[in-house]
């Protein structure tokens, strides 16, 4: 169930071009383009329409599609729906919160779950996840 709503104009004043074309009209983005696809980060990958957390860097893997690939999302917070688009049998990732859409999930991914989340850079945020920075412990510094 969609919990945040905006009118397609809405969402055209939120969204690059880009990221409207895929998350509002099912687009696609072109293999190898994406600007997740290399990042070997920890973090979490939020969804770019709404901010909605979906995929932990600790689910990514290289598919070698050229798409960011996760094993598994987090929660429940995508759903899939049936999708045959461009005669073909697959089934549409999308955000729960917001309705974007964000790719396609396959079943041909890593064990035990066997499930390839195959989504679009455009429709991912990423935060990082700032590790703790180690060293000698030294005085508090107060305000
Ligand atoms: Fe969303």
């Amino acid at each position: 169930m969609a919990q945040v709503r905006k009118t397609e104009e809405e969402w055209k004043k939120t969204l690059s071009p880009e990221a409207y074309r895929i998350l509002r009209e099912k687009g696609t983005e072109q293999a190898f383009t994406g600007r997740h696809l290399e990042n070997k980060k920890s973090g979490m990958y939020t969804c770019a329409g709404c901010g909605s957390a979906l995929f932990s860097s600790g689910r990514k893997f290289n598919s070698g599609t050229g798409w960011p690939s996760f094993s598994q999302a987090t929660g429940d917070s995508v759903t899939t729906k049936p999708d045959t688009d461009h005669l073909m049998r697959r089934t549409e990732v999308l955000c729960s919160k917001c309705g974007g859409h964000l790719g396609h999930v396959f079943d041909d991914g890593p064990a035990p779950a066997g499930k390839r989340y195959c989504i679009n850079s455009l429709a991912l945020g990423f935060q990082e996840k700032k590790e703790p920075i180690k060293g000698k412990p030294g005085k508090s510094s107060g305000p």
